[in-house]
Order: structure tokens, then sequence, then C-alpha cells
């Protein structure tokens, strides 16, 4: 942990159920009168849309819809959505759906000021001005994208995830209306659902990690930790949505804030090559990371371990950080997150390349309390293969 840090959480927050409600009056406000909407397909066909568009038409506020965003978008559909937004000449763009909706909303705002291709701006601090103004509305518990500085895509001819990382993709607002996460299917309510907690235990043990920034990991792994299976189970259960999508919100403060740790080096392969979505490919990955970093921080795994109702009573602080692992695992399992590689069709000659893709990604693999080299990352692969 450091004791010299900065910290920023992004724009204006309402959250709560009903919020949406609000969504007109705080676009308006935030100067917003001709707005290019960002749909989430998956959203549209079960969810309320006709709700939030009527929200802004009653500030008398026009819109424009796009709603062709595939999930682990690549980076062309910002590209696209992005002209949709000039032709229109929109003043605001709105994202509504999960990070691959808000993502390429993040990412058109600033490609319809900045010009040029979303390939240009890929990396950090590479956009030079600032986008349109822009809300974000998310509709799965897992990314916190509606409160980071960060929109990932895939370049597909490279076969690579890359982020466009910059302070002007912070949400100018953001609304967490739990009673739009309803909707969602058992299986991606599991997977945003541990994306949500590999943010929040990475950043939690990020060297980068701060005393304000470990406050919003720390809540968010206790929200995650009691909510999740609940979530699962029972979809209809507003408590546990609401729980979720506050941790994830908290969760993507902590991410912004402290970054994330080696499992999301290790997990950008997966997406990049073989387009395992990118809920899956953390919750495999975050229980061999914590298991090789336990012990060179074992007391901010001991307290994961009582935050997710671990009983550590007696133990020692090495076995109790080991317990973190323990449930994490257990949780993955009873949620019916897939355990291993080879399930997904991933070939046993592509660990070494993925090792290779995964070292790459180096900002996270900076913040991992323990080393990691190629050896290691083939090794943790294998141990999931
Ligand atoms: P997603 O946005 O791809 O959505 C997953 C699926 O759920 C899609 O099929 C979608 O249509 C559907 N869906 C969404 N909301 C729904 C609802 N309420 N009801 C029914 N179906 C619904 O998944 P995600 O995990 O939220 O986002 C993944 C993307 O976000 C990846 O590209 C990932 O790299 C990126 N990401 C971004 C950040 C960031 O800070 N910007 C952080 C983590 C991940």
């Amino acid at each position: 942990m450091t004791e010299t840090f900065s910290f920023r959480v992004a724009g204006e927050i309402q959250f709560g159920v009903g919020s949406i409600r609000r969504l007109g009056e705080m676009v308006r406000k935030a100067g917003g009168s001709k707005v290019l909407l960002v749909v989430d397909p998956g959203f549209a066909k079960r969810g309320p849309v006709e709700e939030i568009t009527g929200a802004l038409e009653k500030e008398g506020i026009e819109w424009v819809r796009f709603d062709e965003v595939e999930p682990e978008p690549r980076i062309e559909t910002a590209d696209r959505c992005a002209e949709v937004a000039r032709k229109a000449a929109c003043n605001f763009v709105l994202g509504i759906g999960g990070g691959s909706a808000m993502d390429t909303a993040k990412a058109a705002a600033i490609l319809a000021t900045n010009g040029g291709k979303g390939r240009d701006y890929q990396g950090l601090n590479k956009v030079p001005r600032p986008g349109l103004p822009k809300g974000m509305v998310p509709t799965t518990a897992g990314t916190g994208s509606e409160v980071t500085f960060t929109a990932v895509f895939i370049n597909e001819d490279e076969k690579k995830k890359a982020g466009i990382n910059s302070p002007f993709l912070y949400p100018e607002i953001s609304v967490l209306d739990p009673a739009l996460t309803l909707g969602l299917p058992p299986a991606i309510t599991a997977s945003t659902g541990m994306d949500a907690l590999t943010h929040a235990v990475e950043s939690y043990t990020s060297k980068m990690a701060s005393p304000i920034s470990e406050m919003f990991s720390a809540e968010a792994i206790r929200r995650i930790g009691r909510s999740l299976r609940r979530a699962v189970e029972n979809g209809a259960d507003l408590s546990a949505r609401s729980d979720m999508l506050l941790g994830s919100f908290l969760a993507g403060v902590g991410l912004a804030n402290a970054g994330v740790t080696a499992a999301h080096s290790l997990a950008y392969p997966l997406g990049g090559m073989f387009r395992v979505p990118h809920g899956v490919a953390n919750a495999m990955l975050l229980p061999p990371v914590m298991a090789f970093n336990a012990g060179w921080a074992p007391e901010r795994f001991a307290r994961i371990a009582e935050w997710l109702g671990e009983d550590t009573t007696g133990l020692s602080v090495t076995e109790a950080a080991q317990r973190s692992v323990e449930a994490v695992k257990r949780l993955a399992r009873d949620i019916q997150i897939p355990q291993r590689l080879s399930d997904l069709g991933i070939p046993a000659d592509t660990l070494s390349p993925m090792a290779e893709e995964a070292l790459k990604v180096t900002r996270p693999l900076e913040n991992n309390p323990r080393p990691l080299g190629q050896r290691e990352a083939i090794q943790i692969y294998r141990e999931i293969f």
C-alpha cells in the first residue's frame, strides 16, 4: 500500500431503485439536449427501454439510438457509433447496458469531438481533447465502467484486447438503478459478479492501493461476498441485486484508483485470442492468482477471507489468507463458473503464447504484490487447464 496517492470518483452518481426516473433531469442539467443512446441489445429485449426514452422526452430531450453493440466489442464498433453521433449532431452520449455498451458509448463520446479512429487512442493518455459529455446506466453488475476512465475493445486482426485509457473517459453522470439488472440471466449474473469481485480483490491487494481506495474495495468485497450467490439463485431478489450493483460500482472506484493485478493480465489473452467473456476469464483466473499472491500479502488476504464470511478464529495469518482462496473457489463453483480452460476449447499448445501475450499487459503486473514472469504465468494457466 502507498501513502502517496491521488484519488478520484467520476461525476455525479445517482443510486437506488427507481433512480432511472431522474435520468432526463440529470442529462439536461449536464447539458444534453440531443442524445446518442447507446443501448445494449440484450437489455433492449428484456429491459424497460421505453421508460428510459420517456424520461428523456419528458425533459424535451431528443435522442437517436445505436444498438449494434456486440458483447466484447470490436474497436470498429466504437467508430461506427461515433459516426452516428457526428451525423446526428448529438451533444451528449448515454451508454445503457453492460460494459460492452458503456465502453462503446465512452469511446464514441471522445471520437465525436477528437475525430480519427478508436485505434488511434488505444493506450494511456492518447486522447488530446475532452469528448462530448456522457452518462452511464449499467444493466450488469460487473465492470464498474460507469466510474472508470477506461474503454476496452478487441482488435480482431491482432487478436488482442486493448483499452482507451484517458481521464476524458470519466462519465459526467451515472445512474445506478438495481431494478434494471433484474432481467439478467443467472450465467451472466454469475460471470459479471465475479468480474466485480476480481476488481475488488485485485484493487485491494494492488501495490497502488491507498487508504481511500481500500475502503471502496473492502466494502465491495463484503457486499459481493454476501449477495452474489443469492442474485444468481434468485434473480428477482432486489436486495441482492442492489448489493451487487453497489458492490460493482465500489469495486470500479477501487479499480480506477488502485488498478488491478495479475489475474487481469492473464485474462486478457483469453478474451483477445478466444473471445472468452471478460467476467468468465477473470473468474477463472482469480483463485489461482490469489493463491500465487497470498503468501506475499498474507494480512490483506486474511482480511478478505473474513469479509467473505470465513471463520478465521484460531488460524494463523497464513492459514487465514489461504481461506480467502478457498472461499472464492467455492463461490465460483457454486455459481457454475467454468473451471477448466480445456472445457472452453482452449488448446494446450496455446498456453505458452497466451503467457507471452499476458506479459505484455504490463500495468496490472506492475501492481501485483508478487513478481510474475513467463514461467509462473504458464504454471498458473496449467493449474486451471
Ligand atoms: P456485456 O456488456 O458484454 O454483457 C453481457 C451480455 O449481457 C450481453 O449479451 C448483453 O446483451 C447482456 N445484458 C446486459 N444487460 C442485460 C440485462 N439487464 N438483461 C439481459 N441481458 C443483459 O458484459 P459486461 O461483463 O458487463 O462487459 C464486458 C465488457 O466490458 C468487456 O469488453 C470488458 O473488457 C469490458 N470491461 C470494461 C471495464 C471498464 O472499466 N471500462 C472494466 C471491466 C471490463
